[in-house]
């Protein structure tokens, strides 16, 4: 099997996303930008486990960044912190290998398309789920979301628990 990278921009912390391997990266600026505790303790817990680095892209990717988002017309919706965050994707693809960049950022999802750089939505592709819990019913096996608030299955009345996943991203 391939070792698949991954690239972490501020929102997927917030998603909820936690580095379980070592393949993840960022940059600095997204270490800053973290103002809410709970993606403040999985970067940290990601930092001491090894399983996040702090890289920084070089010039040439960030130049190529620069000019395709010239082309499209998103200059003004993308920060510094997001354009230095693609040219690190493009920059472990370039050094390391098959990169995804995780992002719920629209904008950053739209030059990763014309940069050629596979994106998963955090908070929408159920990537956050893959290492989290489900809830599934004692009875019928039923599976729930998270969001489902009820300690009993609405088919079958059986009480429902919480089912570890197994990590396939
Ligand atoms: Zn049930």
């Amino acid at each position: 099997m391939r070792t698949k990278f991954k690239v972490l921009d501020t929102s997927a912390f917030i998603g909820g996303y936690r580095p379980l391997d070592k393949y993840n990266y960022t940059i600095s600026e997204v270490t800053e930008e973290l103002k809410d505790l709970q993606s403040k303790m999985i970067m940290k817990n990601a930092l001491d486990d090894g399983f996040l680095n702090i890289q920084e892209p070089d010039s040439n990717c960030m130049e190529l960044v620069e000019s395709t988002i010239k082309k499209s017309g998103d200059v003004l919706r993308l920060s510094k912190t997001d354009k230095k965050l693609l040219a690190l994707a493009l920059y472990v693809k370039k050094n390391e290998g098959e990169v995804t960049l995780l992002t719920d950022d629209y904008s950053i999802q739209n030059v990763s398309k014309l940069l050629n750089l596979p994106f998963k939505s955090v908070l929408t592709s159920g990537i956050k789920e893959v290492y989290g819990w489900k809830l599934v019913c004692k009875g019928c096996k039923k599976q729930y979301t998270e969001d489902y608030t009820f300690k009993e299955c609405e088919i079958c009345g059986s009480p429902i628990f919480k089912k570890r996943l197994k990590k396939n991203f």
